[in-house]
């Protein structure tokens, strides 16, 4: 009887009636940049689908560039929000009163001035700045990618899906665990290219977000580097000892807005906020390639100092 049993048990694994996993993957162009999904699970391809119909609506819905999107015509006043983009906005505004104005979501204006939309680049003076700095036009692109990974998990979270690993344009994020037990390892793009600066372990869901002045730029007639992520009190691209800055977060949004807001702040004032402000960590790389890492971050593959909460 007990062998018939075990026989039985092995048909039945073996004729499938154990769930299967698939794997679903796919590489997309969405919010001007390259998303690269990968999901596990038994219904993956659904999930999948699901997960581009959301990156396409909250890109119809929140492109700051595209005119007929829901912010284009808020920043034209329109339109009002529903509840939902409402509570979007207002936590955009609590952000960058937590970053001390860092994290600025209303600089659309600035980054027109400096060509960042058109990709016709310019360098304002400090009339041309000071002219449309606080127009408060909206621009969530610092946030909404994050935003996005936010999302994403909340509606894997029902669906039967295991795992799950993407990267959204320079914000990885995670799903689940790995079925082995190990942990998911991100890489820390070199922002002077070649091999990674090094790599970050993170279990469960967890956003890993990195702002950089390698990704977006252009070179003025003066032969100098203009990069994408601007200095809400200068209205110039942040110029400090910075080349980029990686934040873990198990919340999205908030990783992508600190990220922002770290990279402007620069090391110093950066690695203060971060002792003064917990739930999350930080890698910051130099122009001249030195490593700093946040007491928490599990870094690997790269000679760094730690940043210590008692410092
Ligand atoms: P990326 O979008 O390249 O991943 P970020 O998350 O740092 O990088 O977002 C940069 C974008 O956010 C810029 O392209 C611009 O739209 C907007 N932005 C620039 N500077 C700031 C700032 N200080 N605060 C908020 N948003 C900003
Ligand atoms: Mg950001």
């Amino acid at each position: 009887m007990k062998k018939f049993l075990i026989i039985f048990l092995a048909l039945l694994t073996l004729s499938g009636c154990a769930p299967r996993e698939e794997k679903a993957s796919e590489t997309i162009f969405c919010m001007d940049t390259v998303m690269d999904i990968q999901i596990w699970g038994q219904d993956a391809q659904t999930a999948l689908k699901q997960v581009k119909t959301l990156l396409q609506e909250l890109e119809a819905t929140w492109s700051a560039n595209d005119g007929k999107s829901f912010l284009a015509a808020l920043n034209r006043g329109e339109v009002k929000p529903n509840a939902e983009q409402q509570a979007l906005l207002d936590r955009a505004e609590e952000l960058s009163r937590y970053t001390g104005g860092a994290f600025d979501p209303k600089l659309l204006s600035l980054m027109q001035l400096w060509g960042f939309a058109s990709e016709i680049y310019h360098v304002p003076d400090e009339a041309e700045i000071k002219k449309v700095m606080k127009d408060g036009r909206w621009d969530l692109g610092a946030l909404i990618k994050g935003y996005a990974a936010e999302r994403i998990v909340q509606l894997l979270e029902p669906l039967k899906v295991s795992r799950a690993v993407m990267n959204l344009g320079g914000n990885v994020q995670t799903y689940g665990n790995k079925p082995d037990g190990t942990a998911w390892r991100v890489a820390i793009q070199n922002p002077n290219g070649g091999d990674p600066v090094g790599m970050v372990s993170v279990e469960g869901s967890e956003a890993v977000v990195t702002s950089g002045n390698y990704q977006r730029y252009f070179i003025g007639d003066d032969g100098k580097r203009y990069h994408h992520i601007l200095d809400p009190q200068t209205g110039a691209p942040a110029d400090n000892e910075l080349s980029s800055v990686t934040v873990l977060c198990a919340d999205g949004a908030k990783a992508d807005a600190l990220s922002t807001a770290l990279f402007v702040m620069g090391l110093e004032k950066g690695s203060a906020f971060w002792r003064q402000n917990p739930g999350f960590e930080v890698v910051f790389v130099t122009q001249t390639g030195e490593v700093y890492a946040t007491e928490g971050v599990n870094l690997s593959h790269c000679e760094f100092e730690v940043l210590s909460r008692e410092d």
